[in-house]
C-alpha cells in the first residue's frame, strides 16, 4: 500500500509544514498532523494526485498566508481550484453567506451544502476525509463542540457518504458520531453486538467452513468474511421495529466476494442448497441496484442449528464501489485501461450519480445569476427523507411529509398512545401539520389520552399506522371506524 509520495506531494509536503508551523490542533500535536491524516486518507481511497495535493494544502489558504495565486504558481489551476472549494466549504458551513446571495429560498441544508461545493466533485470527497479526521480526534475538543460536530456528522455528512455509497466511511462516520450524541445508548448497543458476536462465534466458523467447502467443490474463487454491524444503523434499525430485536435479521452476517456475476448467482444457489432461506429476504441488488449504486445479493438463512445468518454476496468491484463508492468510482475510471477492464471483469461504472452532474449544471447556472426551481430538481438527493429534532436535540430521520404522529410513534409507542397535541419550532400546532426540514418538534401527552381512530388519517408512516392500529384494536373500540385494509398501503412519496 505504502508508496513512495512523488515530487510533487513532497513539494506540497513541505508548503504545508512551512506554511503551519507554530499551529498547534486542539489536541497538542503540531498542525501539519492534520492534512498529513487526510492526505493518507485520500490515498487509501485511491484518488487521484491533484487530490491529494489538495488535501495536504486544505487548511492553508483560511488558516495561514498562503495565498490561492501562491498555490496556483506551484500546482496549478486543478488544485487552486479544489482548495478554493474546500475553503468555501467551511465558510459556507457557517451561515452559508457566500452562496446566500444567489441561493434561492430552500430549507434543505443538503442542497445548500451540495450546490456550495461547486463544479468538482472532489472538493467534496477532500471535505469528507477532513471530517474524518476531525471525527477520529474528536476527544480533544470542549463537549459542547463535540456535540455540534457529531450532529451535523450524523445529520450531514454520514448521509451524504451513504448517498455517495462510501459505505465505510459512513459506518465509521456515524459510529463515532454517535458515541458523542448519545454515549450511553451506544455503549449498551456496543455491548449487545459483541455479547451477540461471540455467542454466534462458533456456529459461524461452522458455516464459514461448510460454505467454504461447497463454494470449493465448485471450484468458485471466492473471499469469506463476517461483516460485524454498525452501531448506529443497529439503532436505526431498532428504533424502526420498535426495539425489538427479534426482527433484526441481519445482526450476523457473512460476505462471500467472488470473480464476476456468474459466480455470485451460483453462490447464491449454492448457499440455499445448503441452508433454508428466509421467505421474502432475498434481494437482487446486482440486478436493481439500489439508488446510490450498490450492488449485492443478500439473503437471509436459517441454518441446521437454527441460527439467522445473512449472506451477502458481491463481485471485488461490486465490494469496492460498496466500501468506497464516489471514490472508488474516479478509481475504476483510470481503470479502464487496465486487463481486467478488457477481460470484462469490471461490470459497469455506477450511472446512478448521474444527479452530481445535474447538481454542478445548477451551481453553475445559479451563479450565472440565472433562476432555477430548485423543487424541480430531479436531483432528489434526500428528496425522501427529511430530518427533525426532539426539544433535547436529537434527530430523527422521517419519509418527507411525515405528520407529528409519526414522530411520536418513533420515539415510543407510550408517548404515540398518549398524544394531546404538539408544539412545532416552539408554537402550537396541530396533528395535520406537515413536518418540515429542521422542525424542532414537542409532543404534548396526557396519561388519560387514549388513541383515536381519526388518528389514522393524520400518519403517514407503515410504522405509525402498525403502532396506532394494534392501539386501537387493543382498547376494543368501536367497530364503526375499523382500519381499512387499503389505508395500509404505504403511501407513495414525492
Ligand atoms: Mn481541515
Amino acid at each position: 500500500m505504502k508508496e513512495k509520495n512523488s515530487p510533487r506531494v513532497e513539494k506540497a509536503i513541505e508548503i504545508a509544514k512551512q506554511a503551519h508551523e507554530g499551529q498547534f490542533r486542539k489536541t497538542g500535536e503540531p498542525y501539519i498532523v492534520h492534512p498529513l491524516a487526510v492526505k493518507k486518507i485520500l490515498e487509501e481511497w485511491h484518488m487521484d494526485e491533484d487530490t491529494i495535493i489538495a488535501g495536504i494544502l486544505h487548511d492553508t489558504v483560511e488558516d495561514t498566508d498562503l495565498t490561492l495565486e501562491d498555490i496556483r504558481k506551484e500546482f496549478g489551476d486543478s488544485v487552486s481550484f479544489l482548495v478554493n472549494g474546500v475553503t468555501k466549504i467551511s465558510t459556507a458551513r457557517t451561515g452559508m453567506r457566500d452562496i446566500d446571495s444567489y441561493l434561492p429560498e430552500t430549507k434543505d441544508n443538503f442542497l445548500r451544502l451540495l450546490i456550495a461545493l461547486g463544479d468538482d466533485i472532489r472538493v467534496l470527497i477532500i471535505k469528507l476525509a477532513d471530517r474524518l479526521h476531525n471525527l477520529r480526534t474528536l476527544s480533544a475538543l470542549p463537549p459542547d463542540k463535540q456535540r455540534k460536530i457529531a450532529k451535523e456528522s450524523l445529520e450531514v455528512f454520514a448521509p451524504l457518504a451513504d448517498r455517495l455509497n462510501m459505505g465505510r466511511l459512513r459506518v465509521e462516520m456515524a459510529d463515532i458520531a454517535f458515541k458523542y450524541v448519545d454515549p450511553k445508548r451506544y455503549d449498551y448497543l456496543k455491548e449487545l453486538i459483541e455479547k451477540h458476536n461471540e455467542s454466534a462465534e462458533k456456529s459461524l466458523k461452522k458455516i464459514e467452513k461448510e460454505v467454504s467447502d461447497a463454494l470449493r467443490k465448485e471450484k468458485i474463487d471466492f473471499e469469506l468474511a463476517g461483516r460485524v454491524k454498525s452501531v448506529y444503523s443497529l439503532h436505526r434499525k431498532l428504533a424502526k421495529h420498535n426495539q425489538n430485536m427479534g426482527e433484526i435479521y441481519d445482526l450476523t452476517a457473512l460476505r462471500v466476494i467472488v470473480d464476476d456475476i456468474t459466480d455470485c448467482y451460483l453462490t447464491l444457489g449454492i448457499i440455499h442448497s445448503l441452508y433454508t432461506p428466509m421467505g421474502g429476504r432475498i434481494k437482487d441488488y446486482i440486478a436493481v441496484p439500489k439508488q446510490n449504486g450498490y450492488q449485492s445479493l443478500h439473503t437471509t438463512v436459517i441454518t441446521k442449528d437454527k441460527k439467522i445468518v445473512e449472506f451477502q454476496i458481491r463481485t471485488k468491484e461490486m465490494h469496492e464501489f460498496a466500501e468506497h463508492g464516489l471514490a472508488a468510482s474516479f478509481y475504476y475510471n483510470e481503470q479502464k485501461v487496465t486487463e481486467n477492464y478488457k477481460k470484462g471483469k469490471i461490470e459497469h461504472l455506477p450511472t446512478n450519480l448521474l444527479w452530481i452532474t445535474e447538481l454542478q449544471m445548477t451551481a453553475a447556472k445559479l451563479r450565472e445569476g440565472k433562476k432555477v426551481d430548485l423543487r424541480k430538481l430531479k436531483i432528489n438527493l434526500f428528496a425522501d427523507k427529511i430530518f427533525v429534532y426532539t426539544p433535547k436535540g436529537d434527530i430523527i430521520d422521517l419519509p418527507k411529509g411525515a405528520l407529528p404522529l409519526d414522530f411520536a410513534y418513533r420515539l415510543h409507542s407510550e408517548i404515540g398512545d398518549h398524544v394531546i397535541g404538539v408544539k412545532i419550532n416552539g408554537k402550537m400546532s396541530n396533528l395535520n401539520r406537515k413536518l418540515e426540514q429542521g422542525d424542532i418538534v414537542e409532543i404534548l401527552t396526557s396519561k388519560n389520552q387514549v388513541p383515536n381512530s381519526s388518528w389514522l388519517s393524520k400518519i403517514l408512516t407503515s410504522h405509525a399506522r402498525q403502532k396506532l392500529t394494534r392501539a386501537l384494536n387493543a382498547a376494543n373500540r368501536e367497530p364503526a371506524e375499523k382500519p381499512k385494509k387499503s389505508s395500509r398501503k404505504k403511501q407513495k412519496r414525492s
